[in-house]
């Protein structure tokens, strides 16, 4: 590396982790301080009683993401990292007991929906359709570049999407567009499920989110060999390969500024010196805690919070031939669910349950005879609740649910048990009150209009990850550390 000009990235989230690789394959001379003794971030894994668990995200999509990481560095991707696409996206069951297994192929997922549902094929193929539509109008403006810089909007690509916004469908709600698609309400609750994968209200967030079918029924789902926690293990080797130096229990303390520069990382009392500096921490303990020096965007830092969630990590002794590797039970009620996580501030009394089991596609993720559950429920973020109480009342809850949709009593099968809640995620990843995926996009504008990659205010700060654009989830935290750093110039 030698004369490299120095840069610090802040936090080895996902976020974090690519905007490192992406600043080394330009040349910089790259460390990444990390508060916790591990990486990863949300994108963690445990082991309990000889079951593994990934501790976060379960749901992949986007590999591209991550591949392209490898082809900057010159390296083949499937030399180090590799999966497969899942042929089946989700299995939704509902309390009247219909099931539906929902392929990842649309003409079958379809043909699927008008024999259990009864909703013809057309109806919802138009629904994946339009979700197409709205990600090549989107993809262009939103989620692939600054939306904070002039060239943005003086590229051939971008005022072509830019003429097409009309047909991105922001000024009605998922919820009424999904409703005016489909008749059946079982149908509509599959489609509005959809605003949650990025802690959103279906009944107040706009129906552009419609987009996100496409992610897994065009794009496809996949699961990582060796499990989600590949993804960030098999990043950070490839980062170490190209010289980058992570240090974990080393939280930073505060973002050193000069004039309107950033001169550095204070850590341990010590100033690292950068000339470029990345913040992968959320947006509000960054400027509360690293740079208070910097008048704080507040409109921004104050606006509502995504969800945050509560999951049981639970080693169950037996197999269940009924489910797949990502299930999910629906409430009866989903629009008191949303009231209950938005405007009641706790968990819903009949929550969706989400099981994910990726011991169905990696056998040893559970010993022989047994499967690794990932029981997740959405919550508010924290602000106080009693969640004790209410972690108490939801895991009976989640138990009777499951237990009376599966035909047999659960909880004497759970063979180890560990909890995640709001409160942990928020202590564990700097996430303001556990919220998932930074502001809520339960408006047209919260929904697009997130804080820039690049500081206004301090010349060479950037952020990447969850908190700010284009979104939370992990393919849009890597989109954000691939905008953030075309915006780094060369050292
Ligand atoms: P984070 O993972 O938030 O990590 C930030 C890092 O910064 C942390 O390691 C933290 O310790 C570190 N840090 C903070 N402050 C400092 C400091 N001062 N000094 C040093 N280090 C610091 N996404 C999906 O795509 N699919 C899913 O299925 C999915 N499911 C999820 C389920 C759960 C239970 C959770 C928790 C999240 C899920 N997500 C999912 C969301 C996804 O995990 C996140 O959007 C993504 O991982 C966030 O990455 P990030 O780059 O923002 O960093």
């Amino acid at each position: 590396m030698g004369s490299a000009r120095p840069a610090v990235v802040i936090g080895a989230g996902i976020g974090g982790i690519a905007a490192a690789i992406r600043l080394a394959a330009k040349g910089y001379a790259v460390t990444v301080l990390e508060a916790n003794p591990y990486v990863g971030g949300k994108l963690t894994a445990f082991t309990d009683g000889g079951y593994r668990f990934d501790a976060g995200p379960s749901l992949f999509t986007a590999p591209e993401k991550v591949d392209a990481l490898f082809c900057l560095a010159g390296e083949n991707p499937r030399d180090h990292f590799n999966y497969r696409r899942l042929d089946e996206v989700c299995r939704y069951g509902w309390p009247d007991g219909t099931r539906l297994t929902a392929s990842a192929d649309p003409q079958q997922f379809a043909r699927a929906a008008q024999d259990v549902l009864g909703v013809p094929q057309a109806k919802t193929l138009a629904l994946l359709a339009k979700a197409k539509r709205i990600y090549g109008i989107t993809s262009h403006v939103f989620l692939e570049r600054s939306l904070h810089r002039w060239q943005t909007y003086a590229r051939w690509p971008t005022l072509l999407s830019i003429l097409r916004l009309p047909q991105i469908d922001g000024l009605r709600t998922l919820h009424r567009a999904n409703a005016a698609a489909v008749a059946d309400a079982r149908l509509v609750q599959l489609f509005d499920r959809y605003a949650t994968y990025n802690g959103s209200n279906p009944y107040r967030a706009p129906a552009t989110l419609g987009v996100i079918p496409h992610l897994e029924f065009g794009q496809g789902a996949y699961f990582p060999d060796g499990g989600m926690h590949q993804i960030p293990m098999a990043l950070v080797a490839l980062a170490q390969r190209m010289g980058v130096q992570f240090r974990t229990d080393s939280p930073a303390e505060q973002i050193v500024t000069e004039g309107r520069s950033v001169a550095g990382v204070r850590v341990a009392g010590e100033v690292l010196p950068a000339s470029v500096v990345v913040s992968n921490a959320d947006l509000v303990a960054t400027y509360r805690n690293l740079l208070p020096q910097v008048q704080a965007p507040e409109g921004l830092l104050a606006q509502e919070k995504s969800t945050s969630g509560l999951i049981f990590y639970w080693g169950i002794r037996a197999q269940f031939e009924a489910m797949g590797l990502h299930n999910i039970f629906f409430s009866g009620d989903y629009r008191s669910e949303f009231e209950d996580l938005f405007r009641r501030k706790t968990i819903p009394t009949d929550p969706t349950v989400y099981l994910n089991i990726s011991s169905k596609y990696q056998p040893t993720d559970a010993p022989p005879g047994c499967e690794n559950w990932f029981v997740m429920v959405n919550t508010p973020h924290d602000s106080g609740q009693p969640w004790d109480t209410l972690i108490a009342h939801t895991r009976q809850r989640v138990l009777g649910k499951l237990s009376s949709a599966l035909g047999r009593p659960i909880e004497p099968l759970i063979a180890t048990e560990a909890v995640l809640e709001p409160r942990l995620i928020a202590q564990r990843t700097s996430s303001y009150g556990g919220a998932l995926y930074g502001n809520a996009s339960n408006t047209p504008l919260a929904a697009f209009l997130r804080h820039p990659n690049r500081s206004g205010r301090v010349r060479g700060l950037y952020f990447v990850g969850g908190s700010v654009h284009p979104g939370g989830g992990i393919p849009l935290c890597l989109q954000s550390a691939q905008i953030a750093t075309d915006l780094v110039p060369g050292p």
